[in-house]
C-alpha cells in the first residue's frame, strides 16, 4: 500500500517543518491531492493515523483538500475541467486533451497549538 510510505513522508516534512517553525504538536494537516495522484483518500487517512502515533501529529486530523483535474484541449484551445487523465474534452467531446499536473500531493497548512 503506498498510502503508508506516503503518509510517512508526510510526517518527515512535518516533523521538519517542527524543528524550523518550533511548534510541539500538530492541530490539523491540510494536504492538496491532484485527481491524477492515484490515492485512495480513505486509505490515506487510515494509513495517517496509524503512522502517526507516538509522533508530534498524535491525533491530528487529517484534512484533504481534492484538486480539479485540467486538461488542455488542442481543439477548442482552452483550458477545460476533466476529471480523468484519458478523459475527452467535455466541449467537443475530442480526444486531442493532455491531462496538466494532476497528480500532486502537497502539505497546504499546519494547525499548530
Ligand atoms: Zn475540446
Amino acid at each position: 500500500m503506498h498510502e503508508m510510505s506516503i503518509c510517512e513522508s508526510l510526517i518527515q516534512v512535518i516533523e521538519e517543518q517542527a524543528k524550523t517553525k518550533k511548534f510541539n504538536r500538530v492541530k490539523t494537516v491540510f494536504i492538496e491531492v491532484g485527481p491524477f495522484a492515484g490515492i485512495e483518500i480513505d486509505a490515506l487517512k487510515f494509513c495517517f493515523d496509524i503512522v502517526c502515533r507516538n509522533t508530534l501529529i498524535e491525533s491530528a486530523k487529517l484534512e484533504v483538500l481534492e484538486l480539479p483535474g485540467k486538461g488542455w484541449c488542442f481543439e477548442c484551445q482552452q483550458e477545460v475541467n476533466i476529471s480523468d487523465r484519458f478523459d475527452p474534452c467535455p466541449i467537443c467531446n475530442g480526444f486531442s486533451v493532455q491531462s496538466r499536473g494532476g497528480d500532486e500531493l502537497r502539505i497546504k497548512e499546519l494547525e499548530v497549538y
